[in-house]
C-alpha cells in the first residue's frame, strides 16, 4: 500500500518506527569532511526523516553499519573466550538501490561470519529514490539502478513524504486516517558515465599475464598515493585485518577487526627498498580484476562493483575508476584480437 504523509504525519510515523527500530541513514556530519569546512556524509542514527541526507551521495557506504571500521569480534580472558555476536537490534536502514545490491554482494561473502550474521538478521530496508544520477555513478551499466528488494520505499517531498509499504510487518505503523496515494518508485534510468565491462569470461593464463603487464597500470605510478580512500568508501570492499590486543592491566585480550584494502599501502610493503611507485600499479590492476574478474569465475554471475562511483568521488588524486575500467576494457579487446579470439 502507498501513502502520502504530511510533515506532521511523517514525524508521527518516524516516532512510532523509532520505538521498534534503530533507524540508520546517510546524514551530514558538519565540518568533518576531507577539507576544513567540508561536511562528511555517512551513516548514523537519525532522529527524523528531515535529518536524512537524500540530495547528496554519502561519502561512505552502508557497509559501516554491518561491519564498522573497527569492531571487536571476540574477547579472551584467563583461557576462556567469548564471541561478540549478540548484536541483534532491529535496524531499519535507509539506502539507495545500488547500496542494497552492494549489501547482497557482502552477504555472499559474510553470511557465515557470526558477527556479521547477528547484525544482518534483523535488518529491514527503506529504499530512497535518487532524485538524479550523480556524475560518477554508473549503476545502469551494472544493473544496480533499481531494486524490488525492500520493505519500504520513500520519496521526499517539500511538504512531506510518499511511502510505499511492501512488507506486512509495517502495516501497524500506518493509521487508517493516512491518505492512500498510489505511486511508482522512480529509479535512475541513465547515467552520464558509462562503463564497458571488461569481457573476461574466457580468460586463460596467457591472457591474464598479458593483462597484468599492460603499460596502462604504470601510468598510475605517479598518481596513486596508496591512501586506500577508494577501498574505504567502496560498499563492496570488505578486506579486514584482524589484531589481538591485550590489556596488560586487566589481562583481557580483544580480537579486533579493522578495515583494510588492496590499495592501502602499509609501511610493511616498503621492505627491500620498494617505493610507492613500485607498488601501486599492481594494486590498481588487482582492484579492477577483483571487481570484474574474480566474481565471474568463483562466486556468482554478478560483478562485485555496483557502479556507485564513490571510489572516484573520494580519490584525492582524482583517479576515475570508470575511466580506468574503460581503458582496461579497450586494452583487453586488443589482446583478444592479437590472440585471434575476437
Ligand atoms: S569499485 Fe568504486 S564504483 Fe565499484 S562499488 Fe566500489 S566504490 Fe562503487
Ligand atoms: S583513493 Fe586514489 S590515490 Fe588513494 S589509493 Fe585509491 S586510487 Fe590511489
Amino acid at each position: 500500500m502507498d501513502y502520502k504523509l504530511s510533515k506532521i504525519q511523517s514525524d508521527e510515523l518516524f516516532f512510532k518506527l523509532k520505538k521498534d527500530y534503530l533507524i540508520l541513514a546517510p546524514k551530514v556530519f558538519k565540518g568533518e569532511g576531507r577539507y576544513s569546512d567540508l561536511d562528511s556524509i555517512r551513516y548514523g542514527e537519525v532522529s527524523s526523516f528531515e535529518e536524512i541526507e537524500f540530495e547528496r551521495k554519502s561519502h561512505y557506504s552502508v557497509k559501516e553499519v554491518l561491519l564498522p571500521i573497527n569492531h571487536i569480534t571476540e574477547v579472551k580472558y584467563n583461557g576462556q573466550s567469548m564471541k561478540i555476536n549478540n548484536d541483534s537490534k532491529k535496524r531499519l536502514i535507509v539506502l539507495r538501490s545500488c547500496d542494497i545490491h552492494a549489501l547482497k554482494r557482502i552477504d555472499n561473502k559474510f553470511l557465515n561470519d557470526e558477527y556479521y550474521r547477528a547484525r544482518r538478521e534483523n535488518i529491514k530496508f527503506m529504499v530512497m529514490e535518487c532524485s538524479k544520477s550523480f556524475d560518477t555513478c554508473f549503476c545502469v551499466t551494472m544493473g544496480t539502478n533499481q531494486t524490488e528488494d525492500y520493505s519500504l520505499g520513500i520519496r521526499f517531498l517539500d511538504d512531506g513524504i510518499l511511502i510505499k509499504n511492501k512488507d506486512d510487518d509495517f502495516n501497524k505503523y500506518f493509521d487508517d486516517d493516512i491518505p492512500k496515494y498510489k505511486f511508482d518508485m522512480n529509479f535512475v534510468k541513465e547515467n552520464e558515465t558509462n562503463v564497458n565491462i571488461p569481457d573476461i569470461k574466457e580468460w586463460d593464463r596467457e591472457t591474464l599475464l598479458k593483462a597484468k603487464s599492460l603499460s596502462l597500470w604504470d601510468e598510475y605510478k605517479k598518481r596513486c598515493i596508496g591512501c586506500g580512500s577508494c577501498n574505504m568508501s567502496c560498499p563492496t570492499c570488505t578486506c579486514l585485518t584482524t589484531n589481538e590486543i591485550k590489556n596488560e592491566n586487566t589481562g583481557v585480550t580483544e580480537i579486533r577487526r579493522i578495515w583494510s584494502g588492496c590499495q592501502l599501502v602499509k609501511s610493511a610493503s616498503f621492505k627491500d627498498g620498494k617505493k610507492i611507485s613500485d607498488i601501486v600499479p599492481k594494486r590498481i590492476s588487482q582492484r579492477v580484476f577483483d571487481k570484474f574478474y574474480m566474481p565471474k569465475l568463483k562466486t556468482s554471475n554478478e560483478q562485485i562493483c555496483v557502479g556507485c562511483g564513490r571510489c572516484t568521488d573520494n580519490c584525492p588524486r582524482l583517479i576515475s575508476f570508470s575511466t580506468t575500467v574503460n581503458r582496461f576494457s579497450q586494452e583487453l579487446d586488443k589482446i583478444y584480437v592479437e590472440e585471434g579470439l575476437k
